[in-house]
This record gives C-alpha cells, structure tokens and sequence, in this order.
C-alpha cells in the first residue's frame, strides 16, 4: 500500500533518512522504535508530505505523492495522523472535531457527517463526550477524539506519532486498547511508540531506526527475543 524506495531526507547537513526502504501492505500494522532523534516523526511526516523528501520515491497505492493541490488534499484525507499532542480545536466540540474534515474536505452533509461522526466516537468509546469542549475530557479522551477524527476521513493507512507519550500513565491503556481494537479490525496503521507491550501484541512487523536508518525489521517475536542487530540489543537492554 506504501511503498519508501532509497528515501533520502537532509536538514541541513543533518542527514535524517538514509536510503530508507520500507514496504507497508494493506492491512498490515508496523511499529516504528528506536532512539531519540532517529528520524521516526521525520519518516512518519514524509509519507503524508508534510515533508518532503531528496531523493527516493514514496509510492501510495503504486501512485506517486501528489506534491500540491486537491492531489495533496486527498492524501492528507487518504493518510490520517495521529500525533503525541493531541491537535483538537479547542473552540470546537468533540463532535465538530470529528466531523469538521468529512464537511469541508469529503463534502458530506451535516446529518451524514454527524452521523458517522457518532459511530466512530461509540468505536472509540466516547460516545457519551460528544458534545463537549476538548478542555474538559481527560488526555486519554482527547487522544481517543483525534483518532476518530482520523477515522472520519476513511483513510487508507494511519500513521501514529508516539500516541501515548503525553498521557498520563492511567490513560495509556485506554488508547492502546482503542489501537489494538482498529489493528484488529485489518486498519493498516504505521505507529511509532515506546510501548513495547503494544509492539509484541498488535504488531506484525518491528522496524528498528537508528542515525536515520533503518537497521533491522523483524517479527516482534524475534526482534524482542534474539534482535540480529547490536544497535537493536543495545536499544532493548536500555529499555526492556
Ligand atoms: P524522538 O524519539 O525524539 O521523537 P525521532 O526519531 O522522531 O525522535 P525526528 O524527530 O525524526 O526523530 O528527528 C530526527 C533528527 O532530525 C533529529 O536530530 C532532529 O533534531 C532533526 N530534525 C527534525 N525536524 C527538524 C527540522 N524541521 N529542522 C531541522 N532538524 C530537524
Ligand atoms: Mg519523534
């Protein structure tokens, strides 16, 4: 469904991705981990082009990155994203969050938006909050509004950025579990996270980063219980 081939990203002399091959199928769940710095939100945010990349190509269903208009709407619609602060306008309900893209950018009518709107926030368990400000829910919640938001779009592959990493340590679950929920359901979904218990569990492929490449990609079996790599034995010693 995603397909990197020789990505190569610079900032500056900073060389952040180095010939970055990485194949996502439909349907497939891939946790992202490695080091602070790694490149992980840099590979992330190339492939809905908030970003854009040197060299390479990065191919969304065969099709290359549109790099500007209504092209580029669609991928930003076609690639959702959840990222560690949850982004909700706060001046608007839960409700408006979820269904504001559906209106403006699908076309949707306001009865068929909100309708949707309703059903993604039952599937996330907040169904109940809908008609409040983002200020008054908890992190957890809020994380739970910006991935039914994402889901409102229908798109084809959610990247998360370290979903969890704000949260106070009680509301992690409850994102994880909506996460675990989506992966089962056949969501294909790229997540970058620290959560290793979510990485063994829902993953089916590990990809391990490290100074902006990718150095090993395994099963999360074997990655967690034989890493062929010393960069990914040493990563695990300092966090397992
Ligand atoms: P973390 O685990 O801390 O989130 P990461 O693996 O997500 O790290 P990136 O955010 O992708 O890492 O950053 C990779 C490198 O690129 C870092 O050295 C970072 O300082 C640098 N970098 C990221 N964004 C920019 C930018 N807009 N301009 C310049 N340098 C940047
Ligand atoms: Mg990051």
């Amino acid at each position: 469904l995603v397909v990197l081939e020789n990505v190569n990203k610079h900032f500056g002399d900073l060389h952040v991705l180095r010939d970055i091959d990485l194949t996502v199928n439909s349907g497939e769940v891939v946790v992202v981990i490695g080091p602070s710095g790694s490149g992980k939100s840099t590979l992330c945010r190339t492939i809905n082009r908030l970003e854009t990349i040197d060299s390479g190509t990065i191919t969304l269903d065969g099709q290359p990155l549109p790099a500007e208009g209504r092209g580029l709407a669609k991928l930003r619609s076609d690639v959702g994203m959840v990222f560690q602060s949850f982004n909700l306008f706060a001046h608007k309900t839960v409700l408006q969050n979820v269904t504001l893209g559906p209106l403006k950018v699908l076309r949707q009518s306001k009865s068929e938006a909100e309708a949707r709107g309703m059903e993604l926030l039952d599937r996330v368990r907040i169904g109940n909050q809908a008609h409040k400000y983002p200020a008054q829910l908890s992190g957890g919640q809020q994380q739970r509004v910006a991935i039914a938001r994402a889901l409102a779009m229908n798109p084809k592959v959610i990247l998360f950025d370290e979903p969890t990493s704000a949260l106070d340590p009680e509301m992690v679950q409850e994102v994880l579990d909506v996460m675990t929920d989506l992966a089962s359901e056949g969501m294909t979904m790229v997540v970058v996270t620290h959560e290793m218990g979510f990485a063994r569990r829902a993953a089916n492929r590990v990809v391990f980063m490290a100074d902006g490449q990718i150095v090993e990609e395994n099963t999360p079996d074997e990655f967690f219980t034989s890493p062929r790599s010393e960069r990914a034995k040493d990563f695990l010693s300092k966090i397992l």
